[in-house]
């Protein structure tokens, strides 16, 4: 008998705490929705309270509701009017979202190395990617942490360079007191169903340009200009526009916001309090002064210091109650097989065939991102654990741990 857990009773006795997302807020939207004539976005009165909703959360001028996260990002690169070629420096630990606009863009998705303590782009490693054909810095604000901002903008001014914030996995985190994604020049917002907020589906985008805000809903509908009423498209735009019961559901979860975040940051940095010290472990950085939402909590674990390989070591932890995965994600982007296979369009990347560029996705190696996806462990944090609870999971990980060492 080979049972991993000494004991009978779980360390952690009770059930993962589940948030309820939805409630009297949401349906009171959605009961003045239905009195509606029309569930169309433009003008519609939820997608109105949308934008204002997140105005609140992020003054910014220009902002677009779309269908996605991944929409919003394309809609930010499609506003830079790339060039076939055109290169967009990304890291390797992301969502297929970050990368997908600028693929359709024709545009080539450069990727750079990660930071080993924050698992956010190293701006190190993003200078030494800058080309003659970079045109933009994609920076994910991995987990909910903020990224380098001083750096990234300093990089952009000295290159000429468009900084685009993909902020999907981080409402509500803060760079130095100021909300991540008005610090770039667009921010760019989910609401898929698992993020801090959601709506089924939904995402936003903002700028405070003058150069790219005015045309930036366009490049999300069509190309047909709203505002002049015409229907006479002049570019390449798909459709993806939000509607109303979306729009609706957006609204209501805006006003949470802070509350959800609030929650999630005392328990992320509880957690990470509760754990100081623990021998093998590295607990994620939050640079002094920025505030991090953990959409998920990511610590790494120094493996040659434990007896068992860390599927072992994740399975005593679930054993003992613990919400934890072995598995981030399964590879760095780059070795997906759309990247490895440059199968982009119907098997081929049109980009490289034509000469537009040289790159080889198979010869990609960013050695952190690798040693990160190879001793990371995922913990699920949300806005209903208490701290008791958090002092279950943190006591559990420091037992099971003790039990492991060498
Ligand atoms: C979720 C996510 C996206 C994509 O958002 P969707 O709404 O699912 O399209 C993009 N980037 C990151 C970092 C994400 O976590």
């Amino acid at each position: 008998m080979n049972n991993p857990s000494p004991t009978t009773q779980p360390m952690v006795d009770e059930p993962l705490p589940q948030p309820k997302r939805y409630d009297a807020v949401e349906l009171e939207r959605l009961t003045a929705m239905v009195q509606q004539p029309s569930l169309f976005y433009w003008k519609g009165p939820q997608t109105t309270a949308m934008i204002e909703g997140f105005r609140r959360h992020y003054p910014l001028k220009h902002c677009v509701p779309c269908s996605s996260g991944s929409a919003a990002l394309h809609i930010a690169v499609s506003a830079l009017r790339l060039r076939p070629g055109d290169e967009v420096i990304v890291p390797p630990l992301s969502d297929m979202g970050t990368y997908i606009g600028i693929l359709y863009q024709q545009g080539v998705p450069v990727f750079a190395d990660v930071d080993p303590r924050t698992y956010t782009l190293d701006p190190a490693d993003v200078r030494r990617r800058i080309t003659a054909k970079t045109r933009a810095i994609m920076v994910v604000h991995f987990t909910g942490n903020p990224c380098d901002m001083a750096a990234f903008t300093a990089i952009a001014r000295e290159h000429n360079l468009v900084l685009i914030e993909d902020c999907a996995q981080s409402w509500g985190a803060r760079w130095q007191d100021r909300p991540v994604g008005t610090i770039g020049d667009f921010g760019c917002f989910s609401l898929n169903d698992f993020k801090h907020i959601g709506c089924g589906d939904g995402g936003i985008v903002g700028t405070n340009s003058e150069k790219y805000g005015p045309h930036l809903n366009n490049w999300a509908d069509k190309d047909y200009g709203r505002t002049e009423g015409g229907r006479d498209p002049v570019t390449l735009a798909p459709n993806y526009r939000i509607s109303e019961p979306q729009a609706a559901v957006a609204a209501a979860q805006l006003t949470k916001l802070p509350d959800i975040v609030a929650r999630r940051h005392r328990i992320g940095e509880f957690l990470t309090a509760s754990l100081a010290g623990t021998p093998g472990l590295q607990l994620p950085h939050v640079a002094p002064g920025n505030l991090h939402s953990y959409w998920f909590y990511l610590l790494r674990l120094d493996l040659p210091r434990f007896s068992q390989p860390r599927a072992e070591i994740a399975a005593a932890l679930a054993a003992e109650g613990v919400a934890c995965g072995a598995v981030l994600l399964r590879k760095a982007a780059y070795r997906w097989p759309v990247f490895q296979n440059h199968d982009i369009f119907g098997g081929t990347w049109p980009a490289r065939d034509a000469g537009w560029t040289t790159m080889d996705y198979r010869t990609v190696n960013c050695p952190t991102a690798e040693s990160i996806l190879a001793d990371c462990m995922r913990f699920q944090l949300n806005e209903a654990m208490t701290e008791a609870y958090i002092d279950k999971v943190a006591r559990a990980i420091r037992t099971v741990l003790k039990r492991m060492e060498k």
